[in-house]
């Protein structure tokens, strides 16, 4: 049976009085207890969070980390860094760090490495550009960023792996895949899985879908046979509104 996850992208918000404030007022909902329910606050608050949430089914993770185990990389932060302050998840791969910090799939292909054999488990992004959808290549696109960023994992580290469908046209844009969309690219990203690895492993893995998910549309969504669960990003920073999400199944 595949694991129900919801995972929070706070990206660069909340400072350390504001994520006590979100991560006190998201303890206070109730959250269905068959989701597995993840907050990524920004490096300097994992700590503070991961003690505030000791007693609360409330996962924290990293929103990235570098490829190398230490060393000369002014301004990085380690997987044995986040391991430390007790975050043994990460999220790789996410359209900002492609778009913004360079990340390409053969970089990817490391972060992943390295997560893996420091046994983090890895929350790894993909997703089509509005103009690669339009030109019909969205497929091709996704089975790319797939082969050439995390098709190098062997099928033990399948269990460490959760993966994020986020179209770039969808995410921060209120734009939406409609939940035909998204369950045609679930289904072929499980397609993809089975071909290259097996069915079992295909069957196992978590796929999310990001793009503008809210209250409103999470149900139907949610509701798509190969759809796992979200990863949100604007959502996320109201309590109310990412609790709604998780009780969204
Ligand atoms: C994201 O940042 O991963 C995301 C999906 O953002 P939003 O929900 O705001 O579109």
């Amino acid at each position: 049976m595949r694991k129900r996850i919801v995972a929070g992208n706070w990206k660069m918000n909340c400072d350390l009085s504001e994520t006590d404030y979100l991560l006190s007022r998201l303890m206070e909902q109730k959250l269905n207890p068959e989701v597995e329910v993840i907050v990524t606050p920004p490096f300097p608050n994992l700590y503070t969070a991961f003690n505030l949430l000791k007693n609360a089914p409330i996962d924290v993770a990293a929103q990235n980390m570098h490829q190398e185990a230490n060393g000369a990389y002014t301004g990085e932060v380690s997987a044995t860094m986040l391991k430390s302050v007790g975050v043994e998840t990460v999220i790789l791969g996410h359209s900002e760090r492609r778009a913004y910090f360079g990340e390409d799939n053969a970089l990817l292909a490391q972060k992943v490495s390295t997560a893996l054999s420091q046994e983090m488990r890895t929350i790894f992004c993909f997703g089509e550009e509005l103009q690669e959808r339009k030109e019909g290549r969205h497929f091709d696109v996704v089975k790319e960023q797939l082969q050439e960023g995390l098709f190098h994992i062997s099928n033990d580290d399948w269990k460490q792996v959760v993966l994020a469908y986020e179209p770039v046209w969808a995410i921060g844009t209120g734009e939406t895949a409609s939940p035909e969309q998204a369950q045609e690219m679930h289904q072929f990203i499980r397609e993809t899985i089975a071909e290259a690895y097996s069915q079992d492993i295909a069957n196992e893995v978590s796929i999310l879908y990001g793009g503008s998910v809210k209250p409103n549309n999470a149900s139907e969504i949610f509701g798509k046979p190969d759809v796992d669960g979200g990863l949100i990003g604007g959502a996320s920073l109201k309590a109310d509104d990412f609790a709604a999400i998780v009780n969204a199944f």
